[in-house]
């Protein structure tokens, strides 16, 4: 989710009128940033429809937003400070980044898997899973050898299943049509399964220093707030091509994604500490800062259908029952139809059918709270005895691809 800042008007790139950027096109670009820099100057107004019209003006909503777009209070980025904003990102990066396992390498199989795992999951979620999962797959070889419920188990616990599915495909793609070897160029990734402009752009600056940029949840946030401007998607990737240091695109990239996760963070950005601030038109002057110090970045209004409608009452609420039955080491556990739209062909403890439930089910000995995309369960945990599924040896419960929610609730259980 992505905090709107107000709109302000462009000291910098005017996006709607730039050509659209490709590696190697850098330096033609800051040529033009400069020229419609300089004119969008002599204006001073913010245009209507930031997003459609960059020629409307409307007045500024008060004299501090004035004040701020008309360079009082910030010194945007342009083509002429670009290196100095560059060097102050990169120089931050290299001292306060967090060390995490795949930015030990330049593997291009590492850097794909750990791209595919970050997708929708937290840091801190993927860490484990990373490193084991590159202990069972050391390669792409080896991932390629396998089953896909080999890779399901690996994936289990870390969710959105065809994350799983995708990358199992992507590496037997790849021994099969490009000896195992990943493509260099971003264009050439995207042809891969399960492989977008995102991720493509990813491993190809960073395993092999192309110089295109990357645009996450995290940067585009830190790139709205930068420029002042409700950018739209291509604006964004336009935005964060011209800031790319060619020179080093990898860490460049990874540097905005790590300022936007760490600093430039959704609801209390810390400007005080940020290395870009002197280039960024919206620092503090759109927060409010309270008695603590602390900084809080106002709330856009709630609409209609809007996303903070959808947080709190568009969500589903639903009611499972499940048994754990449990006999000699051995769990009983059904999977799910192949076909199933959902989690298809993982393993999960089997389900209480609905009519069943009010009359034979006994008082639940846990009550777990998970949530899937949209939905909010309430699963009540019964132990019992049931026909249903399977006896699966707990020793061996690895190398099932079980559910997400089983896992949990195994776990909470002392099972595995
Ligand atoms: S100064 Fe504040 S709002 Fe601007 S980029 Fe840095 S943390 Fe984000």
């Amino acid at each position: 989710m992505f905090t709107r800042v107000p709109r302000l008007p462009s000291l910098l790139i005017i996006v709607g009128t730039l050509p659209a950027v490709k590696s190697g096109q850098i330096r033609r670009l800051g040529a033009s940033c400069s020229e419609t820099g300089s004119r969008y100057n002599r204006a001073m107004r913010p245009a209507r429809n930031r997003r459609t019209d960059v020629g409307s003006p409307t007045p500024p909503a008060t004299a501090e937003l004035r004040s701020a777009w008309t360079g009082e209070g910030a010194r945007p980025y342009t083509s002429k400070n670009l290196a100095a904003f560059r060097r102050a990102l990169l120089r931050w990066y290299d001292r306060h980044r967090r060390e995490l396992p795949w930015r030990k390498a330049r593997d291009p199989y590492r850097i794909w898997l750990s791209e595919i795992m970050l997708q929708q999951t937290r840091v801190a979620a993927v860490v484990d899973h990373y490193r084991i999962f590159l202990k069972r797959f050391p390669n792409i070889q080896a991932l390629a050898a396998t089953s896909e419920d080999a890779v399901l188990a690996a994936w289990s616990g870390l969710g959105y299943y065809r994350r799983a599915r995708m990358l199992y495909q992507c590496a037997k793609e790849l021994v099969r049509k490009h000896c195992g070897r990943f493509p260099q160029t971003a264009e050439a990734l995207q042809t891969l399964p399960g492989i977008g402009r995102y991720t493509a752009a990813a491993i190809a600056s960073i395993a092999f220093a192309e110089p295109v940029a990357v645009v996450d949840g995290n940067v585009e946030r830190v790139l709205q707030r930068l420029t002042g401007i409700d950018l739209t998607t291509p604006q964004t990737w336009q935005h964060a091509q011209a800031l790319l240091a060619s020179s080093r695109p990898g860490d460049f990239n990874q540097a905005m994604m790590e300022l936007g996760a760490t600093v430039c963070v959704p609801r209390q950005p810390r400007c005080p500490t940020c290395p870009v601030r002197k280039w960024c038109v919206t620092r503090l002057s759109n927060f409010n800062q309270g008695a603590n110090g602390t900084i809080t970045m106002e709330r856009p209004a709630s609409r209609p259908g809007g996303t903070l409608a959808l947080n709190s009452s568009r969500r589903i609420k639903k009611e499972i029952w499940c048994v754990l039955n449990q006999r000699n080491g051995s769990i009983r556990l059904v999977q799910r139809p192949r076909k199933s739209p959902l989690m298809p062909g993982m393993w999960e403890l089997p389900q209480l059918p609905q009519k069943r439930r009010p009359t034979w089910v006994p008082v639940a000995w846990r009550t777990f709270r998970h949530s899937i995309t949209v939905t909010d369960y309430a699963v009540h945990v019964h132990r019992a005895r049931t026909a249903k599924g399977k006896w699966i040896p707990v020793a061996n419960i690895s190398q099932f691809p079980i559910t997400g929610l089983t896992r949990k609730i195994l776990k909470a259980a002392g099972v595995i």
